[in-house]
């Protein structure tokens, strides 16, 4: 058995808390606060305790999904890329750039939004975009 501790920080909120992730042959596990994490000391709140959860959910998609005839099929990625850039740049040409939003999840990783907020602000050209926590 591969048992290990992984650090991470809660992408819950913007507070920030820093947690450990006990991964056993490569499943997390569960969550436990970091005692020397400078912004929680130790402390997590409900949401923080339980953030593995959704990482193992039977409800994650694993494949990307297109709409096509009122239905969501299942994609690939390169599909979905080219289906999206596609669309982005057609919206963006019609109504400016502002007429996009960018949505992102407290179900990634820190930095994945912060790609998205970097992609929204200079690939798409608009502040548009928000994070969920703030919803
Ligand atoms: S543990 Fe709670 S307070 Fe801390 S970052 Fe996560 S959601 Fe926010």
């Amino acid at each position: 058995m591969n048992y290990k501790f992984v650090p991470s920080v809660c992408s819950y909120c913007g507070t920030g808390c820093g947690v450990l992730f006990e991964v056993i042959d490569g499943k997390i596990n569960s969550t436990l606060p970091l005692k020397s994490h400078p912004v929680n000391k130790g402390k997590l709140c409900i949401k923080g305790w339980n953030l593995h959860e959704y990482i193992n959910s039977f409800m994650r998609l694993k494949t990307p999904l297109i709409k096509k005839d009122g239905r969501f099929q299942k994609a690939t990625w390169d599909e979905t890329i080219s289906h999206t850039a596609k669309n982005f740049t057609k919206i963006k040409d019609q109504f400016g750039p502002d007429s996009i939003g960018v949505l992102v999840s407290a179900k990634i990783s820190n930095e994945e939004n912060y790609l998205a907020q970097k992609f929204t602000r200079a690939v798409i050209g608009t502040n548009n975009v928000d994070h969920c926590a703030r919803l």
